[in-house]
C-alpha cells in the first residue's frame, strides 16, 4: 500500500507597491495663514524625511513667534464671523472638507505613508477614511450643539491652539479641527515636526472648500513652536495630544490662566486574555493591538496579561502569528509593519528593549530581512516580565509587547490598573458578565471587548491618570470647545 502525501504549497507574496506618481507634493510648503500659503517671518524651511528611505519629501516652513502672533490676530479677526454663521452653514464647510478628503483619499494615503512610514494599507483603510468620518460626524453636530451638551445654552471659546503628534498626523488633525470648527471656534494647528505633510494638504483642501481665511491656520514647527503657541497671548484654549512629559509642561505653563486645556497623553494599556476567550481571535486582536502602526499608538495593547492556564498556548500561537508578519516597504500593499517614524524614536525603542534584556526578561524578535536604508524595528515579544520591569511600566511606542500573567479576575484587574497611565484596555472573554465586571473596575478611558484599536467618530476617547483629561469624539468631544452660558 502506498501512502500519498500531499504536496505542501508554499505561499509567497509578489511585491504590490502602490504608485506614488499620482500625488502632488510640492518641493516647498509655506505656512498656511490667513487662507494662503506664506513665507515664514524668519525664513526657516526644514526638510521632512521619508523614514523608510531617509530621503527628503519636501521642505516645510517652520513658524516662529512672529508668525504665531500674526496667526492669532487673523484667527481672532475671523472668529466672530465664523461663529455668527448659522450652524447649518458651518456644517456645509465641514461636509465639503470631508468630501474633498474622500476625493483625494488615495493621494492623502500615499502622502501619509511617505511622510510617516506607516503601511499604506493602514493609511488607506484607517487614517484617511476616519479623518473624513470625523468631519462628517461633526458637520452633523454644527446645528445641534446645545443637544450635545444637555440642552444648555453655549457659545464658542474663541481661538484655539491645537498641537498634534506624528503617529496619526491627518487623523489627529481631524480629531482636533472638526469639533473646534463645528462649535464656531477658529483654530491654529501645529503638526508634528516629522509629519507635517498631510496637514499641509488639508490646508489645500480648506482652500478648495473656500473656508473663510483665518478659520484654519496651519503652523508647522518643532517643540519650540508648540511651546510658543501655548504661551502666546490671545489663545482661549489649548488641545494637546502627545507625550505625558510635554503635557505636564503645558499644564504648568497654563496654570492659573483663563485658558481651557485638554490633554491626550501616553499610555501603557493592558490587553487581558481570559482562559475562556476564543484564543485564535484573541491572538489576532493582540497582533492588531500592538503591531498596528508599528506600535506607535497611544492606546497600544503593550502590556499583554494572559491567564496562567492558557499562557503557553497563547504565547505559542502569538509567536507563530508574529513570524508571518511582513515588515518592509510601507508603500507595498502586503506590508504589515512599516518604518519607525524617526531615528530618535528608533533609539528610544532600542534603549527600552535593551533595558528589558538587562532586567532579565526573555526577548524574542522575529527574523526578517530589513531594508538597508530607513528606520526599522522587527516585532518583538518579551516573556518572563515582572511588573516592575521598565518594559512593563514605560511606554515604548514601538512594536514590542510585554507578557505578564495572572490567575484570577481580581488579580487581572489589579495588574491592569497598576500603571500611572489609564488610556485604554482590551478584554478577551466568552462571558459577557465577566467583561462588564472587569470593564467597570478598570481605570481606562476606553475598554474594548473581544476587539482592539477599534475607533469610531461617535465614541469618546480620552484618558485617566497620567494619560490626560478631556474627551475627543462623539458629543463628549464638543464640550471642551464650548462655554456654557446658561
Ligand atoms: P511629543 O509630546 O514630543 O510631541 C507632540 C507634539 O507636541 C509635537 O507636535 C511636538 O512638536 C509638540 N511639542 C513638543 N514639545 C512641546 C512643548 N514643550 N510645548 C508644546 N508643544 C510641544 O510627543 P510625540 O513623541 O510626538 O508623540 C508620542 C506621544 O504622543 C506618545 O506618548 C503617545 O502616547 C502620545 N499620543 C497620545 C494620544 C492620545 O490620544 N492620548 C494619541 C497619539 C499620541
Amino acid at each position: 500500500m502506498t501512502i500519498e502525501t500531499r504536496t505542501s504549497i508554499v505561499w509567497d507574496y509578489a511585491p504590490a507597491p502602490e504608485s506614488a506618481d499620482h500625488i502632488r507634493v510640492k518641493d516647498r510648503y509655506g505656512l498656511f495663514l490667513d487662507g494662503e500659503f506664506r513665507e515664514p517671518a524668519e525664513g526657516r524651511y526644514v526638510p521632512t524625511i521619508n523614514p523608510a528611505t531617509e530621503q527628503p519629501v519636501a521642505e516645510v516652513a517652520w513658524a516662529g513667534p512672529g508668525d504665531i502672533a500674526t496667526a492669532i490676530e487673523r484667527a481672532r479677526d475671523a472668529q466672530p464671523g465664523w461663529a455668527a454663521l448659522p450652524g447649518l452653514e458651518r456644517a456645509k464647510y465641514l461636509f465639503r472638507i470631508a468630501r474633498l478628503i474622500q476625493e483625494r483619499s488615495r493621494e492623502l494615503a500615499v502622502a501619509e505613508t511617505i511622510d510617516g512610514g506607516k503601511p499604506l494599507r493602514e493609511s488607506r483603510d484607517v487614517d484617511i477614511p476616519l479623518a473624513a468620518a470625523h468631519f462628517f460626524h461633526y458637520a452633523g453636530w454644527a446645528d445641534k450643539l446645545r443637544y450635545g451638551v444637555g440642552a444648555r445654552e453655549v457659545t464658542p471659546l474663541g481661538v484655539v491652539g491645537q498641537i498634534v503628534p506624528w503617529n496619526f498626523p491627518l487623523l489627529m488633525a481631524a480629531w482636533k479641527l472638526a469639533p473646534a470648527l463645528a462649535c464656531g471656534n477658529t483654530a491654529i494647528l501645529k503638526p508634528a515636526e516629522t509629519t507635517p505633510l498631510t496637514a499641509l494638504l488639508l490646508a489645500e483642501i480648506c482652500q478648495e472648500a473656500e473656508l473663510p481665511p483665518g478659520v484654519v491656520t496651519i503652523l508647522p514647527g518643532d517643540g519650540s513652536t508648540g511651546a510658543a503657541l501655548v504661551r502666546a497671548p490671545g489663545i482661549d484654549k489649548i488641545a494637546f495630544t502627545g507625550s505625558t512629559a510635554v503635557g505636564r509642561d503645558i499644564q504648568a505653563a497654563l496654570a492659573g490662566q483663563q485658558v481651557g486645556l485638554t490633554l491626550e497623553l501616553g499610555g501603557k494599556s493592558a490587553n487581558i486574555v481570559f482562559e475562556d476567550a476564543a484564543l485564535d481571535q484573541a491572538v489576532e486582536g493582540i497582533v492588531n493591538g500592538i503591531f498596528f502602526n508599528q506600535g506607535h499608538v497611544c492606546c497600544a495593547g503593550s502590556r499583554l496579561l494572559i491567564q496562567e492556564s492558557v499562557r503557553d498556548e497563547v504565547v505559542g500561537k502569538l509567536w507563530a502569528r508574529m513570524r508571518r508578519l511582513r515588515i518592509g516597504d510601507p508603500l507595498d500593499k502586503n506590508t504589515d509593519v512599516g518604518a519607525i517614524n524617526s531615528a530618535e524614536q528608533l533609539e528610544r525603542i532600542e534603549l527600552l528593549v535593551a533595558a528589558g534584556e538587562e532586567e532579565g526578561a526573555v526577548r524574542r524578535t522575529i527574523e526578517c530581512e530589513l531594508p538597508e536604508r530607513g528606520y526599522w524595528f522587527a516585532p518583538t515579544l518579551f516573556t518572563e516580565v515582572s511588573p516592575a520591569h521598565r518594559i512593563a511600566v514605560e511606554e515604548i511606542f514601538g512594536p514590542v509587547v510585554s507578557v505578564l500573567t495572572f490567575r484570577t479576575q481580581a488579580e487581572a484587574i489589579e495588574k491592569a490598573n497598576n500603571s500611572r497611565y489609564g488610556l485604554a484596555a482590551g478584554i478577551w472573554t466568552d462571558k459577557g458578565s465577566k467583561a462588564f465586571e472587569v470593564a467597570s473596575a478598570l481605570q481606562a478611558g476606553v475598554v474594548w471587548q473581544n476587539t482592539y484599536n477599534h475607533f469610531d467618530p461617535t465614541a469618546a476617547f480620552g484618558g485617566y491618570k497620567e494619560s490626560g483629561f478631556g474627551r475627543e469624539g462623539g458629543p463628549a468631544g464638543l464640550r471642551p470647545y464650548l462655554r456654557v452660558v446658561r
